[in-house]
């Protein structure tokens, strides 16, 4: 037996099925390609769902890990640490937004948006005790703790887990109509992936989130942007929302933010949002932490340092054209903003994904019939020209 098969047999017998990986075991990554326990190379086409914009292990980022970690790791924030500041400030400079919250995971970050906007909603717009409501979309993803799956609409991450939180309206996603249907006096929040990502990379129409901007402001309901997994230049510009032109009120940060290196999230918003936490009302043994808040500090920097926003604004543009040369009928679409890209079949994906990995590339199905490409950013002009050959071979004439 192969000691990949030995290591998807372990974690088949041991590991609650909470996930349904290919069958590929990786061991090695660097940059945008991985390797299995023997040997074998592979594109990484996923980035660890666009956590891994900077690419695996990249130099700076891992040195500034071994560094801290040689100094201090976690003081929990009972202490101030010496690296949570410069995060703080390098994160304040990347969004222009006064305060910043720092999380684990993005769910995380997600609680922690809709928590300020609740207590946001009582104490400065007044609306009455308990009755505050959040908007989202339908077919958003937010993460998968019990606040998060409340905010779905995806009926298969709620069951088995009621009852959900109450005070959450869903609207069809990209109808600002709906929205300002849906805006009572009790609004506290419009919550919205500025590209939805796990719902298959869908973009919204065109004066869509300008609009939705302009009903918030227009009726004090804080717009909050999940750019979880869009943000940090996954889409070819710095937060998806730059392509609307709109300055959310509540950023919702987190993947890329820790280089692929730590779990990091960050809640950024101006002092009138933030404000409303005070010492007691909402924390995180782990978050803040000086390991992750050095990481990020290197990760940000290689970001400006690499011009990795750009990078993904320039070759996705030419990933997107080649693809459009692609000739099947079993392409319904494909879509995409920067390096954030997904190929919309009209059959199931997973086969599809299935043998671009037997061709060295991985990617993964997403909302089942959608391919989604997403490499790291770092990747260059001939890495995409060889992915393109591949992805070619596969779906041209299926
Ligand atoms: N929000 C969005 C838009 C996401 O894409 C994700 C993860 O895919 C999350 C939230 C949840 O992040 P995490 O898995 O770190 O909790």
């Amino acid at each position: 037996m192969t000691r990949s098969q030995d290591v998807m047999n372990q974690t088949e017998q041991f590991g609650a099925t909470n996930y349904h990986p290919l069958p590929v075991v990786l061991s090695e990554g660097k940059g945008v390609w991985v390797r299995d326990p023997e040997g074998n190379k592979y594109m990484d086409m996923l980035s660890a769902y666009s956590a891994m914009n900077h690419g695996h292990c990249h130099p700076k980022i891992i040195q500034a890990l071994k560094d801290q970690a040689e100094k201090i790791t976690l003081t929990s924030r009972a202490f101030h640490n010496d690296q949570l500041g410069m995060f703080y400030s390098k994160v304040a400079e990347l969004s222009g937004c006064e305060m910043v919250l720092p999380m684990n995971t993005g769910a995380e970050a997600v609680e922690t948006a809709i928590k300020a906007a609740r207590r946001w909603a009582y104490d400065i717009k007044g609306v009455a005790k308990d009755l505050a409501e959040i908007i989202v979309c339908e077919d958003n993803f937010h993460g998968r703790t019990m606040t998060a799956v409340s905010l779905s609409s995806n009926e298969e991450y709620k069951r088995g887990f009621g009852p959900m939180l109450p005070g959450i309206k869903v609207v069809p996603y990209g109808d600002a109509d709906a929205l300002k249907e849906a805006i009572t006096e009790h609004t506290a929040a419009f919550l919205v992936e500025p590209i939805q990502g796990e719902a298959g990379v869908i973009i919204p129409p065109d004066g869509y989130l300008e609009k939705a901007a302009e009903l918030c402001r227009d009726n004090q309901v804080l717009f909050i942007a999940d750019e979880i997994q869009s943000g940090l230049g996954r889409s070819g510009k710095l937060f998806a929302c730059d392509w609307a032109n709109v300055s959310p009120d509540l950023y919702i940060l987190g993947k890329a933010l820790g280089g692929g290196v730590m779990p990091i999230s960050a809640v950024v918003g101006s002092k009138e949002v933030l404000g409303v936490f005070d010492p007691g009302s909402h924390g995180s043994t782990f978050g803040g932490n000086p390991l992750a808040s050095a990481v990020a500090i290197s990760a940000i920097e290689v970001l400006h340092e690499e011009k990795l926003v750009e990078r993904s604004f320039e070759l996705g543009e030419y990933l997107m054209e080649k693809l459009k040369t692609i000739k099947s009928p079993i392409i319904k679409e494909i879509r995409g903003r920067g390096l954030f890209i997904g190929i919309e079949l009209t059959e199931a994906a997973r086969p599809y994904c299935e043998t671009l990995k037997e061709k060295g590339l991985l990617c993964k199905e997403t909302h089942m019939n959608v391919i989604r490409l997403a490499p790291p950013l770092v990747i260059t002009k001939d890495e995409i020209d060889w992915a393109f050959q591949q992805i070619y071979s596969v779906l041209n004439d299926a």
